[in-house]
């Protein structure tokens, strides 16, 4: 091992030792030497990219700081969550120093020495600790749009913390066919895996800062991976984008085009998400809390959307849909028999367009043979809280919570 990489690995563990409850996700990473890499950046498969001239005017506790930076932005999915905003990638550096904001923010209260030039979240005006990225985004994108006249210099704002933090691939990344096997880095399941380890250490420590604690609960709090079930329904939706946009090529109108054509290049929407509650007398009250903490899971993962979720709560009779930010936001009505078809069509019906149908119920409902025609495009989830013994029809992904 050269000199170098030396101070890179003794940096790591150093952060290791500040932050014993993050050594997992620490150590899962695949350092990469580059000198492409301007600083320091990672990718999503947990390839850390350093720059040897860099990172060599830096102390060993700075790149501690880099170290335990840059797993913040992995362990907080700020690629995905970037992509869910559905936000033009013209943006996404935006999004980079907002997540460096709240990263930062955990390490400073910790007492964690930071590389030169680091984003703090006094630098955002209104930025508050409690605050996601998001939010510090939003902040950031409102008119003054630029981040130097949100009081950041263009340096600072200008950091570039790799397509595992925004996306597009970068110079530096490391391609399937030029990685080693020691440099193929994670997969995103593994990826996920460690990131509930990672939660399940910072709760039994109890020592993580704020905002680290405040992730972990919500990684833990919901036993169904809202994330890939959300995942799958953005994917889906880009591939479609994808396709409108071949189309739109392969159908140039022969008088209106002297020279290139340029397809109109659409923005995936972010998706839409109902939620329907079984309430009824069936559902005991231990259903009904596990209920509220898989919608909480939901809108963890899509309050952060413009169009939040829709939860509609209904035993025989539908209830009113109502948008929904927080558990608190739920009224659970009804109590009687249960028949959920009139909801799932009630659901079906509305605009905006459900993109992820989730039904909540312990499964004792009759249930339509066939999609709703009114949408046979959503991706219908049934989520059944006692047991899986009850029969849901093929157009219902099933997932069981014990
Ligand atoms: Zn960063």
């Amino acid at each position: 091992m050269t000199d170098e990489a030396l101070r890179m690995a003794a940096a790591r563990a150093r952060a290791a030792e500040l932050m014993p409850y993050l050594a997992t996700a620490l150590f899962a990473c695949t350092p990469v030497r580059s000198e492409r890499v301007p600083t320091i950046a990672v990718d999503e498969r947990w390839r850390f990219y350093w720059n040897p001239a860099w990172c060599g005017r830096l102390s060993v506790p700075e790149l501690a700081g880099g170290w335990l930076h840059e797993v913040g932005h992995l362990l907080r999915e700020h690629l995905d969550r970037f992509t869910e905003l559905g936000e033009p990638s013209a943006k996404a550096p935006l999004f980079n120093v907002a997540g460096d904001a709240v990263i930062n923010a955990d390490l400073v209260e910790h007492g964690v020495t930071l590389p030169p030039g680091a984003v703090h979240i006094g630098q955002i005006p209104g930025a508050e600790r409690t605050m996601g990225a998001e939010q510090i985004y939003r902040l950031l994108s409102e008119p003054p749009a630029t981040p130097q006249a949100a009081g950041l210099s263009p340096s600072e704002a200008t950091g570039d913390c790799g397509s595992g933090v925004t996306p597009g691939r970068r110079p530096w990344d490391l391609g399937p066919a030029g990685a080693t096997e020691a440099e193929r880095g994670l997969d995103a399941d593994r990826a996920d895996q460690i990131r509930r380890q990672v939660a399940g250490e910072i709760r039994a420590l109890g020592t993580a800062p704020a905002g680290l604690r405040r992730w972990a609960e919500e990684i833990l709090e919901s036993r169904v991976d809202w994330r890939a079930e959300l995942n799958a329904v953005v994917r889906r939706k880009a591939a479609e984008v994808a396709g409108v946009r071949d189309y739109t090529y392969s159908r140039p109108s022969r008088r209106t085009v002297p020279g290139v054509i340029l397809p109109a290049m659409r923005q995936p929407r972010p998706p839409v998400v109902y939620a329907i509650v079984d309430t009824s007398g069936s559902m005991d009250r231990q259903r009904l809390t596990r209920c509220l903490s898989e919608i909480d899971g939901i809108v963890q993962r899509t309050g952060r959307l413009r169009t939040p979720v829709q939860v509609v709560s209904c035993d025989t009779v539908t209830g009113d849909l109502h948008p929904v930010r927080s558990v608190d936001d739920v009224v659970l009505t009804g109590g009687g028999g249960t028949d959920l078809r009139p909801a799932v069509a009630t659901v079906a019906r509305a605009r905006p367009r459900a993109d992820l149908v989730v039904v909540l119920t312990d499964g004792d409902t009759p249930w339509a043979p066939v999609p709703p025609r009114e949408n046979r495009t959503a991706r219908y989830v049934a989520v059944l809280v006692a047991g899986d013994r009850l029969t849901v029809p093929g157009w219902f992904t099933k997932i069981v919570v014990p």
